[in-house]
């Protein structure tokens, strides 16, 4: 068995697998995860073939559930994602991440002219959601839209 398919079949039994990520974005999710150093034992196992994306990351972690935030974290970079909740060797739940209808703070607005990027305004950035497929977002208060691809850039 080659060590990739090691990592593919090898089941963890407590904790979290997070499926369907786009290509190429596993390391992002587990660096916003703060999963770096963090001690977690976890695999990524990138641009495993995908019925649904042609290609796809996989990210699991033994012994972490995700918080509320940390789902709306994964879903600005991975839209499609699925979570799978493992309990004693099971899938216990299967969950679909969703983008959040509203993302304030973490989201930088990449217009530099907006109130938000203002030093002394103190204006808290707040996106809303436009679409989900494709994934879109709007500044609530000079009207930026972004993308997918750029809000992978600016988290
Ligand atoms: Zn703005």
């Amino acid at each position: 068995m080659s060590g990739e398919e090691g990592l593919l079949v090898r089941k963890i039994r407590e904790g979290t697998v997070i499926d369907h990520i786009s290509a190429g974005r596993g390391l992002q999710v587990a660096r916003l995860l703060g999963l770096e150093n963090s001690g977690y034992r976890m695999a990524i196992v990138s641009n495993v073939e995908s019925k649904k994306l042609g290609k796809k990351d996989i990210v699991k972690v033994e012994g972490l559930f995700l918080t509320s935030e940390q789902i709306n974290l994964v879903s600005l970079v991975a839209p499609n994602a699925t979570l799978n909740i493992i309990k004693e060797g099971n899938v216990v739940l299967k969950q679909k991440v969703r983008p959040p209808e509203i993302v304030e703070k973490i989201l930088p607005c990449p217009n530099s002219s907006c109130i938000t990027r203002k030093k002394g305004e103190h204006v808290v950035p707040r996106m809303i959601l436009v679409s989900t497929v494709p994934l879109l977002y709007k500044c609530a208060y000079c009207g930026t839209y972004v993308g997918e691809a750029e809000i992978a850039r600016l988290l």
